[in-house]
């Protein structure tokens, strides 16, 4: 299959005095794969349909290979299609529901068959081509739908919440073995999600959406350890956020002073206009240790806290802390097997520490 670039200049979708896309411009990689992440509401499914062809754009354009597509019909756009609802025929087989969009597009039979062969093989369904819908559990039938869009071997695939109708567990191992086909064909992939693990699980860049507009385009990585907003940061996993000021630069870094009194040593801090910032720490990098008279004082990245709640997760627990000055702090610590209780109860004077590392300074708008 050929691979399709994807470029979006300045698209947007107004509904009356509803603006559900503002302007929004991205490119997409051949071969890669992107998730549209945000809130519902936010304008995902909106650029998705645009880029099927479903929705006309208010203004902008959208691009395949440099060709201008905006106005090309949807059947002649070559796209593959999976969505939520992926409504297969009842009264067809696997072999014909799959069948079905070849014979639209008026290839001949013998030609279609071998196709829908290859395409039952790529979704791993060769047994089960005689079969029914009403006779395959929800994988296999989001697996048809798969192969479905498939065997029209399209430049690009579009997926909307396509995994949203199974349980956790197959959810789960549809995101890797869809992952995993995606990158084999190397086959362009946007899919629209509101789900932030299936976003960090599938795809190479992460587009978050917020009120019709990118808040922030990045890989996983950049999008948890480097969120650009207070949005992105408490979008996508769970953060700790200390309002406060710039006390003092020295370097790169510098110290925040946090409006709950604990004073922030940070390696980076970025250029920006005004002082106030918010500074955000990932749970998973704050230690918590038994207070045993250790004394804070003023020490940077330090607290003293008591452990308000305690949640056992199996691999981790997540501990709530209130701190002396009233924040209430996250932290996340791995269990170790084989040991039992926790390392803290509710109720336990604490000790918080990181390190200014951990520290992410996001500017206050
Ligand atoms: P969800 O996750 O709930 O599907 P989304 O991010 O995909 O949300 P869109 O479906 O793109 O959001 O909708 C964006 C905005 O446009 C919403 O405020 C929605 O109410 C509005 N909208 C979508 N379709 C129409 C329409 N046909 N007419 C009027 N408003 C619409």
């Amino acid at each position: 299959m050929k691979s399709a670039e994807v470029r979006l200049e300045n698209i947007s979708k107004q509904y009356h005095r509803l603006t559900a896309v503002d302007n929004v411009s991205l490119k997409i990689e051949p071969g890669s794969m992107i998730a549209l992440l945000g809130p519902s509401g936010c304008g995902k499914t909106t650029c998705l349909r645009m880029i099927a062809g479903l929705i006309r754009p208010t203004s902008g354009g959208i691009f395949v290979n440099n060709a201008d597509i905006t106005h090309v019909p949807v059947h002649r756009r070559n796209i593959g299609m999976l969505f939520q609802n992926y409504a297969l025929f009842p009264h067809l087989t696997v072999e014909e529901n799959i069948a079905f969009g070849l014979e639209m597009r008026g290839i001949k039979k013998a030609a279609a068959k071998a196709r829908v062969a290859e395409a039952l093989t790529l979704v791993q369904l060769s047994s089960f081509g005689g079969r029914y819908p009403a006779q395959l559990s929800g994988g296999q039938q989001q697996r048809v739908a798969l192969g479905r869009a498939l065997v029209i071997e399209p430049a690009m695939l579009l997926l909307d919440e396509p995994l949203g109708a199974l349980d956790k567990g197959l959810r789960e191992s549809m995101q890797v073995e869809l992952r995993a086909l995606q990158q084999r064909l190397g086959l362009t992939t946007i899919m629209v999600t509101h789900d932030q693990d299936e976003a960090l699980t599938m795809a190479d860049k992460i587009v978050v959406m917020r009120a019709g507009n990118l808040e922030q385009v990045g890989s996983a990585t950049e999008i948890y350890q480097r969120p650009v907003s207070k949005f992105v940061a408490s979008f996508i996993g769970v953060s700790n956020m200390f309002e406060g000021a710039v006390e003092r630069r020295e370097g790169a870094g510098g110290l925040v002073a946090a409006k709950s009194g604990i004073r922030l040593q940070v390696d980076s801090m970025p250029s920006m206009a005004s002082s106030d910032v918010t500074v955000s720490i990932r749970p998973e990098a704050i230690t918590v240790e038994k207070a045993n008279g250790l004394e804070v004082a003023d020490r940077p990245n330090v607290v003293a806290a008591r452990v308000e709640q305690v949640i056992y997760r199996g691999f981790i627990s997540h501990y709530y802390l209130r701190t002396q000055g009233g924040q209430q702090l996250i932290a996340f610590e791995q269990n170790q097997l084989h040991t039992t209780g926790l390392r803290h109860t509710v109720g336990d004077e604490v000790v918080a520490r990181w390190d200014a590392s951990s520290n992410h300074v996001i500017p206050n708008p």
